[in-house]
């Protein structure tokens, strides 16, 4: 970097705060996904004065900038792809205050997501997105990504529960969108604009989020099927017999496998594939409704069912689930995770899709994911340096898209477009949809100087796991 820059930017960064050493440069360089891009340096802001300050430096200087929270993005959002500067928000100062009376919290995006969750519960509140990742991802990242998992089949995502919002633009103002009360309509909702956008409008400062109050009780099951097929009709007659679970969770049979010789758990490792379906509300509805979902289940083929008759029982059948993603890492060096999205009553068709892509490509593709609400996760577990391998891989994660699509569903149900899915954005929202989304982009950031790269695709960028 240019050494005036340097010292301009040491001016806004006293102390220790900038980092410029190869060895620290290189470990901002990945995040969960793909790839390796080395930035020109990092900062870690301590104040929304130094963010603003930096952001229009890097406008006068055209230098790009990249948000960055835990960095556990699957699809590469916070990756620096084209040098510049990565702003660690995850040592941003954390501030986590719960306001009861108005069931709201306001959060600083350093706040690590499973914090909010015990805060909220300390006082009898509930923050509902629960992403798998939320003992270690930041809430800034959960924001701009519009993460959630489990429980957003009942609950919703993240931006159900963010009304309000201090954001630094791509110009460096300083704006608040939204505020502390549950409606709002003066003009368009920047909040929700935001929300999602993956860090690509704005850098996110501090957030005002809506607690809802701690459900009373809660029970869970595990039904096992011969045959996967009956596993996604039993959600479909689950769901449409009125009974919302809090989540329903789908995992195959080579996940079963995969967890029971990685940590066993007495799954049935000959079951085509488990369900695990959890509801909570008032204890006496709880209890009708999850011995309901077992007679569903077991009308639709399941070979068994069993209700978790303690809290031990039911954090043993959640452990089963959380398993998976390190049980099936040990399938193979390089995995990748898509989160494909399907209307709910698809999911036995995209099911049957998934079962000839990977026939097909023969490749080790096993799904898991959150079925109830339609969003699967099939998951490639193969090796990077295996070129003939990728280039099979290549064309299965681009088919897996396509059939989502054409099910009427979406490239993407949790982990966000960045860099992976960017090649298939007119796919699923046409030239004229993207063009729409580009002007928004343009209009925030005329210099394009804010996480650049990520989810509009370079001219005649089509490939996605080889590079
Ligand atoms: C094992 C594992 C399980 C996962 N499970 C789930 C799941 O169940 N559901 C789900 O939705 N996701 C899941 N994810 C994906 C990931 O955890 C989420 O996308 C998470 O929200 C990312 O948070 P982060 O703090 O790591 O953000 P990062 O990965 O660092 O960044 C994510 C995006 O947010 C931007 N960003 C971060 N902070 C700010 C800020 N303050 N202002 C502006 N932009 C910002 C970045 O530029 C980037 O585009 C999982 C990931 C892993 C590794």
């Amino acid at each position: 970097m240019d050494p005036r820059i340097l010292r301009e930017i040491e001016a806004i960064f006293p102390g220790d705060r900038i980092l410029t050493g190869l060895g620290d440069r290189y470990t901002y360089g990945f995040d969960a996904s793909f790839g390796q891009y080395l930035p020109e340096l990092v900062v870690q802001p301590q104040s929304v004065e130094q963010i603003a300050g930096l952001v229009r430096l890097a406008n006068d200087h055209l230098i790009p900038l990249y948000p960055r929270g835990s960095a556990t993005s699957l699809s590469g959002g916070p990756l620096p792809v084209k040098g510049g500067i990565v702003i660690d928000m995850s040592q941003y100062p954390k501030r986590l205050d719960v306001d009861r009376e108005n069931l709201l919290a306001v959060v600083t995006p350093s706040v690590i997501t499973a914090e909010i969750h015990r805060a909220a519960e300390s006082v009898g509140l509930f923050y509902p997105p629960d992403p798998s990742s939320s003992h270690v991802s930041t809430i800034g990242g959960n924001l701009l990504e519009n993460s959630s998992g489990p429980k957003g089949l009942k609950y919703g995502t993240t931006k159900e529960y963010v009304i309000g919002m201090e954001v630094v633009t791509p110009t460096g103002e300083v704006i608040r969108v939204g505020g502390k009360t549950v409606k709002s309509v003066t003009g368009y909702d920047l909040t929700r604009l935001i929300v999602g956008s993956e860090g690509t409008l704005g850098i996110v400062t501090e957030a005002i989020l809506r607690l809802i109050p701690k459900p009373p009780a809660r029970r869970t099951l595990l039904a096992h099927f011969p045959r996967l097929k009956d596993a996604g009709y039993a959600i479909t007659r689950i769901l449409s017999s009125g009974i919302l679970p809090a989540a329903m969770e789908l995992m195959d049979n080579a996940c079963i496998r995969a967890v029971e010789s990685y940590r066993p758990h007495g799954l049935p490792t000959d079951a085509e594939a488990i369900l695990i379906i959890e509801v909570d509300g008032h204890p006496s509805a709880v209890d009708e409704e999850i011995r309901r979902c077992e007679e569903l289940c077991l009308a639709q083929g399941a070979g068994g069912c069993k209700v978790a008759e303690n809290e031990d029982e039911r954090e043993k059948i959640w452990m089963s689930r959380k398993m998976v993603s390190p049980a099936i890492t040990r399938m193979g060096p390089t995995k990748i995770s898509e989160d494909a999205t399907v209307p709910r009553e698809k999911i036995p068709e995209m099911m049957e899709h998934l079962k000839r892509i990977k026939e097909k490509y023969r490749l080790q593709l096993v799904v898991f994911g959150h079925a109830g609400d339609g969003n699967l996760h099939p998951n490639i577990i193969t090796d990077e340096r295996n070129r003939e391998e990728m280039e099979r891989v290549e064309k299965a994660v681009g088919e897996i898209f396509e059939a989502a699509v054409s099910l009427g569903g979406t490239l993407s149900g949790e982990h966000g477009i960045g860099i992976l899915k960017a090649p298939y954005m007119e796919m699923e929202l046409g030239r004229e949809g993207v063009m729409m989304m580009k002007k928004i982009k343009e209009a925030w950031d005329p210099n394009n100087i804010l996480n650049p790269g990520k989810i509009f695709p370079a001219p005649g960028q089509t490939k996605v796991v080889l590079r």
